[in-house]
């Protein structure tokens, strides 16, 4: 199958799942549980050999899935609430029934009928979404895509990293270490949603940059690593100082007022006998120079 293909396919079945969702203002919960098993069985049914070339395809459905789990558990837990709140009023009419003794014994069966059948469903409820829960926290600690910003995570690019460094030979390729400048304080000026903004502002502009074949990753708060491959240090460079031009000029309004964003940026090569820490500690040390030097510039570390 190829990746294009794949891609597709698992946005048609995740569009379709979103709007089934969406037309059942209240799903019930054999649809989310339908809808759940779908979603399971698709990615249980990705065969293992497709994984590296499209490796990216099935991370964003990881994550679009995480995302479907948990509108569908909302929307469960509402049927569920439900079914908790008839159950108590039930009870009530049971007692009402009772006290004014017009309650013929035929009505009081059928009452308790109902009630059992309730308690049963609240009972499969509560199952159902314990299970539901251990799926998803363990979707969570597998998926490689960061849920803010749908960039690769630090776990992909560690991966990734021991994949580069268990070769033998050491192919052309460059790390940046993107850290924005101030965050601290547009989160204190302008607060933690616009904080989120920014990161996902960021990372739009390093899609929109790099070409096929190079990686984005959030490291971690708000630092990206982006990794280039097959450029010379000069190329590297541009593309870097590129990026830095792109978030400097870039108007960014919220709430009426006007963003002004920059960020520093480390750069290093891969070279022989690197391993992921050696890599990430020289771009990590020209990212220090960068910051060391006055902010929104780019910095080398190449041996
Ligand atoms: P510098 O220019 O030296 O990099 O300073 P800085 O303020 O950017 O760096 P510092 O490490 O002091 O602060 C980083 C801030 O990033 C603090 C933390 O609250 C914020 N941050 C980390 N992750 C997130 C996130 O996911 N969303 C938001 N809104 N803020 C985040
Ligand atoms: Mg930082
Ligand atoms: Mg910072």
């Amino acid at each position: 199958m190829e990746k294009n293909d794949l891609k597709a396919l698992i946005e048609e079945i995740y569009e379709n799942l979103l709007e089934r969702i969406d037309a059942e203002e209240n799903a019930t919960k054999s649809q989310v549980v339908n809808y759940l098993k779908d979603a399971i069985d698709v990615v249980l049914n990705i065969d293992d050999k497709d994984i590296d070339s499209i490796e990216h395809a099935k991370a964003a459905f990881n994550n679009s899935y995480k995302e479907l789990v948990k509108q569908s558990l909302i929307s469960y837990k509402n049927t569920n609430d439900k079914f908790g709140e008839l159950s108590q009023l039930n009870e009530q009419a049971l007692q009402k029934c009772n006290d004014k003794h017009i309650d013929l014994k035929a009505l009081t069966t059928k009452f308790g009928e109902i009630q059992s059948h309730m308690t049963d469903e609240v009972k499969k409820a509560n199952q159902i979404i314990s299970e539901l829960s251990e799926k998803i926290k363990t979707l969570e600690e597998t998926t490689n895509l960061d849920p803010l910003t749908k960039v690769f995570n630090r776990r992909a690019l560690i991966s990734y990293l021991d994949g580069v460094c268990a070769n033998k030979t050491t192919p052309l390729m460059h790390a940046i270490m993107l850290d924005i400048d101030n965050f601290k304080t547009i989160n204190d000026t302008y607060g933690h949603i616009a904080g989120d903004k920014i990161l996902i502002f960021i990372s739009n502009i390093l899609r929109k940059t790099i070409k096929e074949g190079d990686k984005i990753f959030r490291f971690g708060g708000e630092e990206f690593t982006v990794i280039l491959n097959r450029n010379d240090d000069e190329e590297s460079e541009a593309i870097a100082n590129r990026i830095l031009k792109l978030i400097s000029s870039n108007r960014l309004v919220y709430m009426g007022e006007n963003i002004l964003v920059t960020a520093s940026i480390g750069m290093t090569k891969l070279i022989q006998n690197d391993t992921p820490d050696t890599l990430i500690s020289r771009a990590d040390k020209a990212l220090y120079a960068s910051k060391h030097n006055g902010k929104n510039m780019v910095s080398k570390v190449m041996r």
